[in-house]
Formats: C-alpha cells, sequence, structure tokens
C-alpha cells in the first residue's frame, strides 16, 4: 500500500459519517478535506522529485470513486482538485515559478479550483471575455464567474483568460493565481438539487500576480490533451462510485426483503441485472479509456478520434449512472426515497443530476458530432 491509498478506509469513513449532513446543509465537507490533508493526499498526484507521491492517474480514480460512493461532493471535490494537479502537471512543471507551486501543494496540501466558466460564456470551455491587464511584470484580471466550486476554501485558483486585452475570445490562457493574492467575493448562491457540498457559488474574482504565472502553453492544447479528458475520467469515476453504492443499497434492500420475507426472489431483482451490466460497461469504459489515455500521452498531437471518444465517455457515463441511481431507487421504494434510512439514494439521484449538466451534455453532443461527422470509415466501402 502508498501513502494514497493506506489511509483510504479511515477517509472514507469520515466521508461517509458527514454525507447526508453535507448534503442537507450544503456546507463544504471540511472534516473530510481536513481527512485528505492529514494522509497528504492532495499531492498524491505532483511527482515525487517535486515532493509528491507521483501516483498515476488510474490511481487517482480509484480513489475519487471510493470517495464518491460515500459522498459525491467531496469525491467530485478531490476530482476536481486533481485535475488542476494533472494541468500544472502536464503542462506547466519544467517553468520555475510553477515547479516551486507543485512543491508548495505537496508540502503544504494546498488545494485547487478552477475558474472555467465565465457569466457570458456559460459552460463553453474554449471561450473567455476576460483578460489579463499586463503592466511590467505583473498582471492583474478580473473574472465574473458564474460557477466556482469551493472557491472560498481553495489556495490556488487556476483561471482562463484571452491571452490579451486584444486578443480573440478563442486565444485562451491558463493562470494560476494564489489566494493570497486574490479577492474572492461570493455574489450567488449554491442552492441546489444536489451536490450541494461542492459549494459551486458564483464569484466575482479579483486577482494579481507575475506575468510568469500565466501558462506558456495555449490553453487549447492543455483543454485538449489534458483538461478535457482527465476531468471526463475523473467525473467519470466519481459518478461510477455513486451509481455504485446505489446500485449496493438496492442489494442491501433486496437481501433483506427476500429475508424477511422467506423467499429466493423478488419481483424487483431483475432490476440488478440492468444496473450490474451498466456498472460493468461504466467501469470497463473508464479503464479503456484511461489506457487509451496513457497510451497517447506520448503523441505529438490529439486526434479528432480521441476526442469523441473522450466525449462521448463524459455523455454516456453520466446517463448511464443517472439510469443506475434511479433503478435504485425503483427496487427500494419508499426505503430509498426516505432520507435518513440505509437503504436512501434521494441523495445519489440528486447528486448525479449534476453529471449531464456539467459542462452540458448536449453541448459536448453538438461537438463531438461534428467530429464523428469527419472520422473515415475504418472498412473499404463498396
Ligand atoms: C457540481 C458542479 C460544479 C461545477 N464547478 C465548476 C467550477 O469549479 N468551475 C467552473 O468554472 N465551472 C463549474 N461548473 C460549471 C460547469 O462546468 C458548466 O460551466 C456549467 O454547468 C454550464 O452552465 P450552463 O448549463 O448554464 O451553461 P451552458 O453550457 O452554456 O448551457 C446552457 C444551455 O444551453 C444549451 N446549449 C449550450 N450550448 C449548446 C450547444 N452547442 N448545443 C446544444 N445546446 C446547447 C444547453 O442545453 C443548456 O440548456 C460546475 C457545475 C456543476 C454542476
Amino acid at each position: 500500500l502508498n501513502a494514497f491509498t493506506g489511509h483510504l478506509s479511515a477517509i472514507l469513513a469520515v466521508a461517509s459519517k458527514n454525507a447526508a449532513a453535507v448534503d442537507q446543509t450544503g456546507c463544504f465537507p471540511n472534516e473530510t478535506l481536513s481527512a485528505l490533508r492529514q494522509a497528504r493526499l492532495l499531492g498524491s498526484m505532483v511527482p515525487r522529485t517535486m515532493g509528491g507521491d507521483g501516483v498515476s492517474l488510474s490511481a487517482a480514480m480509484e480513489t475519487c470513486q471510493a470517495l464518491g460512493a460515500c459522498c459525491g461532493a467531496s469525491g467530485m471535490i478531490l476530482a476536481m482538485h486533481q485535475i488542476q494537479i494533472a494541468c500544472l502537471v502536464s503542462h506547466a512543471q519544467h517553468h520555475p515559478w510553477h515547479q516551486a507551486l507543485l512543491r508548495r501543494i505537496a508540502g503544504e496540501q494546498l488545494l485547487l479550483a478552477s475558474v472555467t466558466s465565465e457569466a457570458t460564456t456559460g459552460g463553453n470551455l474554449r471561450t473567455s471575455d476576460c483578460a489579463p491587464v499586463l503592466d511590467g511584470e505583473r498582471f492583474r484580471i478580473s473574472k465574473e464567474a458564474p460557477t466556482v466550486s469551493y472557491a472560498s476554501k481553495a489556495d490556488v485558483l487556476l483561471v482562463t483568460a484571452r491571452r490579451a486585452e486584444d486578443a480573440p475570445r478563442s486565444d485562451q490562457r491558463l493562470i494560476a493565481v494564489l489566494r493570497e493574492d486574490a479577492q474572492v467575493e461570493v455574489v450567488g448562491e449554491w442552492d441546489t438539487l444536489g451536490m450541494r457540498g461542492t459549494c459551486s457559488h458564483a464569484v466575482s474574482l479579483r486577482a494579481e500576480g507575475l506575468n510568469c504565472q500565466i501558462l506558456e502553453e495555449e490553453f487549447g492544447e492543455i483543454a485538449e490533451r489534458t483538461m478535457v479528458p482527465v476531468s471526463h475520467l475523473l467525473w467519470g469515476a466519481v459518478w461510477t462510485g455513486i451509481a455504485g453504492d446505489a446500485e449496493a443499497r438496492a442489494r442491501a434492500w433486496l437481501r433483506r426483503s427476500m429475508r424477511q420475507n422467506g423467499s429466493t426472489s423478488h419481483p424487483a431483482a431483475y432490476h440488478l441485472t440492468e444496473m450490474s451490466g451498466l456498472l460493468r460497461t461504466m467501469r470497463a469504459r473508464l479503464h479503456d479509456a484511461t489506457a487509451c489515455f496513457e497510451a497517447a500521452r506520448g503523441a505529438p498531437e490529439g486526434s479528432p478520434a480521441q476526442a469523441a471518444d473522450t466525449n462521448l465517455l463524459k455523455v454516456d457515463l453520466s446517463e448511464a449512472a443517472l439510469r443506475v441511481a434511479l433503478l435504485a431507487m425503483r427496487v427500494c421504494g419508499m426505503a430509498g426515497y426516505r432520507n435518513g434510512t440505509e437503504f436512501s439514494v434521494g441523495r445519489h439521484l440528486r447528486d448525479l443530476q449534476s453529471a449531464p449538466l456539467m459542462i452540458h451534455n448536449d453541448r459536448i453532443a453538438a461537438d463531438t458530432a461534428t467530429l464523428l461527422v469527419a472520422q473515415r470509415s475504418a472498412f473499404p466501402r463498396g
């Protein structure tokens, strides 16, 4: 066992214990984050040479899946943090400022958040209106962001912006902003159906820093090579964890019901076949997609086929996870519908409603359709 998995059961116990309260009150899962920090898991994906554990993406996915099964919001927070780490490691680790930041993340267990969405551009990741104002060696930036998870708890924010004030909206850069150099004003409520503990408020961000905090590589490249595929894999792992727990509750309910009735069958048990089939497909898709992502890492450029695959993964997993939770509710009936029972799946169902919206499936499907139309058949046509 490495540091990443060694403390996992203790962390999962904390997350499970607090999940219902986090959901009911919409408060940040402070206890779970403390447990993650204590186990030094916030630096787990930072390379060993910079003080982290250098764990693989698949190991990070396993942890997010396990945490998501206990508390969807906590799993999603860890996933979002790891996505930002992956971007820094893949696109900025050789830059002295970002290298020092990665060392700090591992050493001080800093929490990273993402500020990609913008009031004027919605969920279009590849468009920004805000831009850094350069002044000598320094920049300052303002961004109106409609949804930023745990903005007031984060130590570092990765912010997308136009390269410069006169750059087109699609010519973007990613900027690492330190919390101590930023004013984060919460301007909107986060009173949502699910994922309540992510505290994804609308914020008005004002920040400044050194120009070298702006990653040199074009954001389009970072998004395509790392942010989008890693997001889809880590989000997918969290959703699979939530769906897996809903299925486990349904199985437990069926076992109890059959025991109580002294029966070896139950009319709702057939739902388990669909749920188990969906979960197996989800896990297999995640496994294959991770292998493809790792294999493509060294390639000089990404391919449209890969981009389509990673998009389809997100759309399919988000819908499948929801279906599993819905079926779990059907199986458990009132025991699942009611909060506070060992078979409750309301939180699972509500948390998973965010999955198709988190970068809207309609938007992703439209982009994917364009990529798919351009694809050639693998076989000669007659
Ligand atoms: C739990 C959670 C946490 C989040 N955390 C963060 C965070 O930390 N940082 C961050 O920046 N953002 C975060 N987001 C926001 C998220 O990533 C998206 O930006 C956001 O969900 C998009 O919001 P939207 O649906 O209002 O906008 P849009 O994506 O603009 O969609 C609005 C509507 O337009 C339609 N639409 C838009 N484009 C198309 C298209 N091409 N084809 C068809 N229909 C289209 C959609 O159907 C949708 O109904 C989070 C979201 C959730 C749910």
